[in-house]
């Protein structure tokens, strides 16, 4: 980003560790003040501020449930007061569940899948485009969406409704994309393949990007600051004629 006084301000969810937090640290060292949002790890999140504080950066941490409205509204208020206004939103925070196919799965799950990972990003886009878009009297922006390749790969015997998530995320992130390219907000989605991260062993198979790397074409997994690099650029006024862009980080997977 190009002023170097006003340090322009970037939102990302799911901070407190994985791909959200590679995202937050290198953001920060790119000049960017940073909100870190997080969910259960107060500590985990307070840490990644601490690496942001060290690039020179600012750093403030939000505890908020992505898809409870309050919640955000409220933490979107916490970062007008406490940076200021925001120029980027990076929607990271998102869940899979253990593997099940679709005929054992219950609403239960798919309510929650869809919930976190599709309104939870919907909602967050919203409150960034209330602020960034010159529609609202904003200075304009940018929004990146953490997508999957599982949405073009289906994740059959999986989690087909994680898959079926991404999609939605890939559609909004077209759509919207779309909606407000004459706003001053771009809007664009990573799609990252096996990434070595935590979320495995939510999916109950924490040797998971180990057991899959070498299937990918690459024959390695993806590490999370390699993720963060794409959504980064995606951020950066280097991408600007980039919006309603997938970009696959995968490997050639
Ligand atoms: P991770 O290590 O499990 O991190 C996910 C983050 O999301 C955690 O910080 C988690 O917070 C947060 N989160 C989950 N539900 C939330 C909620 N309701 N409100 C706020 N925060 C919430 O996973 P990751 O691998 O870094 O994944 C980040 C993104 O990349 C996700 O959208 C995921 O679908 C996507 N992705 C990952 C891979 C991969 O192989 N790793 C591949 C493709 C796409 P808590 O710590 O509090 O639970």
């Amino acid at each position: 980003m190009s002023d170097p006084i006003s340090p322009p301000i970037l939102l990302v969810t799911g901070a407190g560790r994985g791909i959200g937090a590679a995202t937050a640290v290198l953001a920060a060292r790119q000049g960017w003040d940073v909100a870190l949002n997080y969910r259960r790890d107060t500590a985990a999140a307070q840490a990644v501020a601490e690496r942001v504080r060290a690039q020179g950066r600012r750093a403030l941490v939000v505890q908020a449930e992505v898809d409870d409205e309050a919640q955000v509204l409220a933490m979107f208020g916490a970062i007008d007061r406490g940076l200021g206004p925001l120029a980027g939103l990076v929607n990271n925070a998102g869940i899979v569940d253990v593997a099940a196919r679709v005929d054992e799965c219950s609403v239960a799950r798919w309510q929650r899948m869809f919930s976190i990972n599709v309104i939870g990003s919907m909602l967050c886009a919203r409150e960034a485009l209330r602020r960034m878009s010159r529609r609202h009297g904003g200075a304009g922006g940018a929004i990146v969406n953490v997508s999957s390749v599982a949405a073009r790969l289906g994740s059959a015997a999986q989690y087909v409704d994680y898959a079926a998530s991404k999609g939605a995320i890939d559609s909004f992130t077209i759509g919207l994309a779309r909606e407000v390219a004459t706003e001053g907000v771009r809007v664009n989605a990573v799609r990252p393949g096996i990434v070595e991260t935590d979320i495995h062993a939510s999916g109950g198979e924490p040797d998971r990007a180990v057991r899959l790397g070498p299937q990918v074409p690459m024959q390695r997994a993806g590490q999370a600051d390699e993720i963060a690099a794409a959504i980064c650029w995606l951020l950066s006024g280097a991408a600007s004629y980039t919006t309603g862009a997938l970009l696959d980080v995968s490997g050639g997977r």
